[in-house]
């Protein structure tokens, strides 16, 4: 199951990996994984806990990293290791996108961080502060406290060799 926390985020993703009915039969190493795309918080009681039951393994779709994203990521996280143990992370960029979006650590500011200027110093265009610019994976693992068995990985909308490789990753989780 692939799971977006924002909805141009998952309709966007549905357009690549299931055009007709919203389920996507993906084939691989021998297994057939039944792929339904979900969008918004998972985390309200009763809400999709069927769905919850019913999957093997969950993908958590990202594309913004601002602090209610951050918030609504940790509880789902946090449901969905408590049910199975299986959750992969998937950063999302729309095609040829080379920054993404963040809060400042000091004034939660929304600001956007482009992909060559990280490991520089930045300044907070509202509170001035500087801060230094962190990597995409490395952030959202520190914010998350996620430990090295959680797959971080990119895909990219409307590449769907992107999302078959990012889930040949969670396959590869299943089988261990
Ligand atoms: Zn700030």
């Amino acid at each position: 199951m692939l799971w977006s926390s924002e909805l141009d985020c998952a309709t966007s993703i549905r357009g690549v990996l299931c055009p007709d009915d919203g389920v996507w039969n993906c084939r691989l190493d021998g297994k057939t994984l039944q792929i339904g795309v979900h969008s918004g918080p998972l985390g309200s009681p009763g809400d999709s806990q069927s769905e919850i039951g019913d999957a093997d393994v969950f993908a958590l779709v990202v594309h913004y990293m601002d602090v209610i994203t951050l918030d609504q990521l940790r509880d789902t996280c946090t449901l969905l290791r408590d049910h199975h143990g299986k959750v992969a992370i998937f950063l999302y960029r729309e095609e040829g996108e080379v920054d993404y979006k963040m809060s400042c650590p000091s004034c939660g500011q929304k600001l956007w961080v482009r992909d060559t200027d990280v490991g520089k110093r930045g300044r907070c265009p509202n509170c001035k502060k500087a801060f230094m610019l962190p990597d995409q994976t490395e952030h959202i693992r520190a914010e998350l406290a996620l430990g090295p068995e959680i797959v971080i990985t990119r895909v990219e909308g409307g590449n769907i060799s992107s999302f078959k490789s990012a889930m040949r990753m969670l396959v590869d989780q299943l089988g261990e």
